[in-house]
């Protein structure tokens, strides 16, 4: 959170407050931070992974401790952000230790028109032997990849109506899109070492139950699962979709961006502090 005095003299009474949707992840280790490049290119550049989806992974990572009868410093916690745009978080004791977007929002999951991971060799492909500029491959990426890329379609919606009609290669798309998520779960699995909680949120993941009931299916050795009757549940509440006996807490849990940022504003205006700029971490 970054109080900003530029255009103070038009009001000058007015507080002016931004809250960086990269703040919440600045607590990540250097080991998840940086990329194994040179040292030197990537701190000429400022190369490194910022990671995006912060305000919404701190409330749900938050909301979802409140869910358990927890506080956020009591559990660790996989956030799941599925909308067009998706990300992974791992949450430590209300830490963000680790998130799958990078230095851009292109890193990580397979998204609505984004292909998430990809080897970096590919672009360089692009270039050599397809012959197509850094722009082209930029919107290929980041326009014409993920679910659009793979089946022409990037609501779930539509997807899951076109897989129940028998098409394959929705059907693909879907399991594409499942099987990079069950990585990420997994990985953050190992990076936590203890996890209390897994949350879904956003549009994908508050509202489509089979990508739910998929990405966790398989995970019982990680004392994951989902009930089939809970997760069929719609709520705009925050909710539980284990069944009693799992070690860990799957849970959908809505997030609010919009109440988390004016969260922060007013907890940073409240101080009273606000002649000088003030930099907090969020
Ligand atoms: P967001 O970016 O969080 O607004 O999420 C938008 C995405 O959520 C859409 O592109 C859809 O893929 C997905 N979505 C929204 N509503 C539903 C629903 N009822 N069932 C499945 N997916 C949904």
């Amino acid at each position: 959170v970054e109080r900003r005095v530029e255009h103070r003299h038009l009001r000058p009474d007015l507080p002016q407050v931004a809250v960086f949707d990269t703040a919440f992840h600045t607590t990540m280790p250097e080991a998840a931070a940086r990329y194994a490049i040179d040292v030197e290119t990537a701190d000429a550049h400022r190369i490194r992974r910022y990671g995006f989806h912060g305000t919404s992974h701190a409330y749900v990572s938050r909301k979802t401790a409140e869910l358990l009868g927890k506080t956020p410093e009591e559990v660790n916690v996989i956030v799941l952000h599925l909308g067009n745009g998706a990300s992974a978080s791992a949450v430590a004791g209300g830490r963000c230790v680790e998130t799958s977007m990078g230095l851009t929002p292109l890193e990580g999951l397979v998204m609505g028109t984004r292909s998430g991971d990809i080897d970096p060799a590919v672009t360089f492909h692009l270039k050599r032997v397809a012959g197509m500029s850094a722009d082209e491959i930029d919107v290929l990426l980041n326009k014409r990849s993920g679910l659009v890329g793979l089946c022409g379609d990037n609501d779930m919606r539509v997807i899951r109506r076109r897989i129940d009609e028998g098409d394959e290669r929705a059907a693909l798309a879907f399991d594409i899109y499942i099987h990079r998520l069950k990585k990420y779960i997994g990985a953050y699995t190992a990076v936590l070492g203890r996890v209390d909680a897994v949350a879904f949120t956003a549009g994908v993941g508050e509202n489509a139950a089979p990508v739910r009931e998929a990405a966790i299916a398989g995970l019982e050795e990680l004392g994951m699962a989902v009930d089939a009757s809970l997760n069929s549940v719609r709520s705009p509440q925050p909710r539980l979709i284990s069944p009693e006996y799992a070690r860990v807490a799957v849970a959908v849990v809505p997030t609010d961006e919009e109440l988390e940022i004016a969260e922060q504003t007013f907890a940073l205006v409240s101080r009273g502090d606000a002649d000088s700029p003030v930099h907090s971490d969020n």
